[in-house]
This record gives C-alpha cells, sequence and structure tokens, in this order.
C-alpha cells in the first residue's frame, strides 16, 4: 500500500497532525496498535480552556466539569490557594476527546486503522520510506511518529528518547468530598518525587486522583495518597497508568521522510508533564509542514527540518523556562519545600498567586514564571530557599 503521509499512533498528537495534513489536501492514514481510539485511557484530562482554543478545537461532549482555582499543599500541609473569577481550565473524557479528534482527521479524509502496530520503519536510500507491521507494509513520502512516550520507533530511527520520564497512575473515587472548581496539587518528594499528587474533581462527590514518580510503584504511592488525603482508602476505579515526560523535547524532531511529535518528542510542559495541548501546536505544524513537503516534493530533511525550526520558534523559550523551573523544583526537599510555602504565606503572596492565576497562562508558563519572579518578595523567597547555587538560574529565568 502506498499513502503520502503515514502517522504512527491515534493519541491528539498524531489526530491533529492528520486532520492538519488531510485538510491541505495529502492521503493520510494512522495506524493504532489499540482496538478502540483513547482506549485504554492514561491522562488525568485537565487542559486549560485557551488551549483547546490555540488547538482550534470546539468544546464537545467530551468535557466533563471546568475548573476556575487551585489548592497547593506542602508536605507538612500548609496551603496556598488562588482563585480566578472565570473557568481557566476543563477537565475532558480523554478517550472521548481522542474519538472526536479522530472524527475530525476522517471528516477530512484521513483514515485511521486500528488493531495495527508498527513495527519497523522501511528505509530506502538513507531515508524513511515508510513503516511496516505483523501483516502489513505501507510507503509513505512523509511518516509521522506520534507513538506517546515510549519512543520505540524514534529510538529506532537513531533520534533520542525523551528524558524526565516518570511513572504515573490515575484513579477515579467517588463518594468523598472535594470542592467543585479547584484542582488540587499536593508536592512533596517523599510521596511524588518529580512531581505532585493532584485531585481533580468532576464534581463535588468525585474526583480524579493521581500521582506520577521518578521512582517506585507509583500506584503503592498512590494509595498512601489516597489514605491520606481521605483518611482511608475510598473507593476508586481500576488504576490507569502511563508514562509522563518532564525532561523537555528532544534534540532532533526530524530525518530524511520523517517527523517526530507530541510525548515521543517530548513535547510537554516539563513543569506538569502536561502534553496535549503544547504537543498538539507541535503537531498542527508538523502536519502542516508534511503537507508543504508533498506540494513542493520534497520530503528530505532539509525541507522537514522547517517543522523543527517553526516549533522552537514558537516554542521553544517556553520549553527551556520551563525546563529550568522543572530542575530548581527538582532540587527541593520536603523541608524546603515547607520553607517555602511557610514563606510565601507569611509573605501574603497568595494574592499574588490569584494575580497569576487570573491573568496567567496556563501553558505559556514563561511569562508567568518571570512575572512571579520580578515580585522581590517572592524572588526574596525563592533565593532563600534555593539558596546561592540557583542565583544564575533564576536571573537567566528572568532574563532568558
Ligand atoms: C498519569 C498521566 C496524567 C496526565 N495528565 C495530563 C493532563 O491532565 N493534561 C495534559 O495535557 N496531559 C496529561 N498527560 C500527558 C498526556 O497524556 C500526553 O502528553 C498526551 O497523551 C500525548 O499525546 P501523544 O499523542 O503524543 O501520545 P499518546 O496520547 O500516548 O498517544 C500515542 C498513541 O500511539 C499508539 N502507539 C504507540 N506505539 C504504537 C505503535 N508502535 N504502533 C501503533 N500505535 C502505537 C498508542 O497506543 C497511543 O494511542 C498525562 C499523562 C499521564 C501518564
Amino acid at each position: 500500500m502506498r499513502v503520502e503521509v503515514a502517522v504512527v499512533g491515534a493519541g491528539p498528537a498524531g489526530l491533529l497532525a492528520a486532520w492538519e495534513a488531510a485538510r491541505r489536501g495529502a492521503s493520510v492514514s494512522v495506524y493504532e496498535e489499540h482496538p478502540t481510539i483513547g482506549e485504554p485511557p492514561h491522562c488525568a484530562g485537565l487542559l486549560s480552556i485557551r488551549g483547546l482554543r490555540r488547538l482550534g478545537i470546539e468544546p464537545g461532549e467530551f468535557i466533563l466539569n471546568e475548573v476556575r482555582g487551585c489548592r497547593l499543599i506542602s508536605p507538612s500541609g500548609i496551603t496556598l490557594e488562588a482563585w480566578g473569577e472565570r473557568a481557566k481550565a476543563y477537565v475532558i473524557d480523554r478517550p472521548r476527546f481522542d474519538g472526536a479528534l479522530a472524527e475530525r482527521a476522517e471528516g477530512e479524509g484521513a483514515s485511521i486503522e486500528t488493531s495495527r502496530r508498527v513495527m519497523r520503519w522501511l528505509h530506502d536510500d538513507g531515508r524513511i520510506a515508510g513503516l511496516s507491521g505483523v501483516d502489513f507494509e505501507v510507503e509513505a513520502l512523509v511518516s509521522i511518529d506520534a507513538e506517546g512516550a515510549s519512543s520505540l520507533l524514534s529510538t529506532q530511527a537513531g533520534l533520542e528518547r525523551p528524558g524526565g520520564l516518570l511513572g504515573g497512575v490515575n484513579v477515579e473515587v467517588e463518594g468523598v468530598d472535594v470542592d467543585a472548581d479547584l484542582v488540587e496539587l499536593w508536592f512533596s518528594g517523599q510521596l511524588a518525587p518529580g512531581l505532585f499528587a493532584w485531585v481533580i474533581p468532576l464534581d463535588g462527590l468525585r474526583a480524579r486522583c493521581g500521582l506520577a514518580a521518578s521512582s517506585g510503584q507509583p500506584y503503592e504511592r498512590l494509595r498512601l495518597f489516597l489514605s491520606r488525603r481521605f483518611g482511608g482508602e475510598p473507593g476508586h476505579s481500576r488504576p490507569w497508568r502511563g508514562v509522563v515526560v518532564t525532561g523537555g523535547p528532544i534534540p532532533r524532531t526530524y530525518l530524511d521522510g520523517l517527523l517526530v511529535v507530541g510525548d515521543a518528542a517530548g513535547q510537554t510542559k516539563p513543569t506538569t508533564g502536561g502534553g496535549v495541548i503544547l504537543g498538539g501546536l507541535c503537531a498542527l505544524e508538523a502536519g502542516r509542514v508534511a503537507a508543504d513537503a508533498l506540494s513542493l516534493g520534497d520530503p528530505s530533511a532539509g525541507f522537514l527540518q522547517r517543522y523543527e525550526s517553526t516549533w522552537k520558534s514558537m516554542l521553544g523559550g517556553e520549553f527551556s523556562s520551563m525546563s529550568l523551573a522543572r530542575r530548581l523544583m527538582n532540587r527541593l526537599g520536603d523541608r524546603d519545600l515547607d520553607e517555602l510555602f511557610k514563606a510565601l504565606k507569611e509573605a501574603e503572596l497568595e494574592a499574588l498567586l490569584t494575580r497569576l492565576v487570573e491573568e496567567g497562562d496556563m501553558d505559556m508558563q514563561r511569562a508567568v514564571i518571570r512575572r512571579a519572579l520580578r515580585d522581590r518578595r517572592l524572588l526574596g523567597v525563592a533565593m532563600r530557599v534555593l539558596g546561592r547555587v540557583a542565583l544564575s538560574e533564576l536571573r537567566s529565568l528572568l532574563n532568558p
């Protein structure tokens, strides 16, 4: 079989790339290893409202709830709260969301083949010339690798795997008492080293709870967290597991005949591991460049590098600021975190946090980080907790 664009993986990145290439006239096929799009789910499903708009996605039946604030909790239980007047984020049903993206791509003429696991790239004279699985082989002028965090195929092609990989897990709990429009983020290196634990409300009685961690068994950690948060383990759904990417983009995201997008390219926010919006924006760019390569008859690395230069000029600064912030956060032990929360509370900086939530951008966090550090009191607190060693990093966050 022969197509113009072959996409590996029907997650958000693969489906958005397929949609964009198809609506620009390319013949596109997507290959997904699972029988049903979006299943099994692995994502907590918190997406910024502004981010969805940036992707050009209309709110639909996949939206389960809206949130307008967050509660941050330190290892010893010191709490900071920040609320906005308006809703900032949606809680979504990921399988339905992915299903809606699949329908949209199919609406533009892309074909989606499920239960098709891609195992290898086809090579022709040094270029990637398509892909193959157990009982299929597809020649393609441009292949797009959107296989997610496993990145087996991109490493097979000679590209790097994303770094900062954490084991993540989610469950849905019910019969609990939570604020229906507020997300809780629990910070503790004991509990969730490398990220945090979360409680994302579905309504006032049900929530999605999870965490990601750089060591240990995530599910065992989550059970401890549930007992701590709810004073006993509440009834919950079966756990959904997945890999959270926090290491920032891989150094190179294209080869002759190949583009890499989404989690496989490390295009997530290193501060939170969220990847649907930024990975999606990069994927749209990949779809556009793939279609342009076809109309100009040039799928060479020389042409496809436009994809990388565009996503870097659009988001490179965001990724570097968030990576630096992540590295600084990873240095904080539980005592430092408590000290930080205590100092923020004492300096009455909750009002500043509220302003940052109200006006800031959940996805493009560089401006929020800079604005926060421009506040002398907050900078003073950060320097005291992080110590002088972090001075140059804090300076480069302020003036990248
Ligand atoms: C616990 C957890 C919570 C998260 N919470 C959030 C959140 O709240 N908000 C947010 O924005 N992000 C969140 N993320 C991250 C988000 O899930 C990813 O950034 C996003 O799914 C990346 O999209 P993708 O299309 O690149 O990869 P994926 O969604 O992983 O899709 C890849 C697809 O490729 C398929 N595939 C893989 N290999 C092959 C192959 N060889 N052949 C065929 N098909 C293949 C897979 O089956 C899958 O369907 C979370 C992640 C985890 C693990």
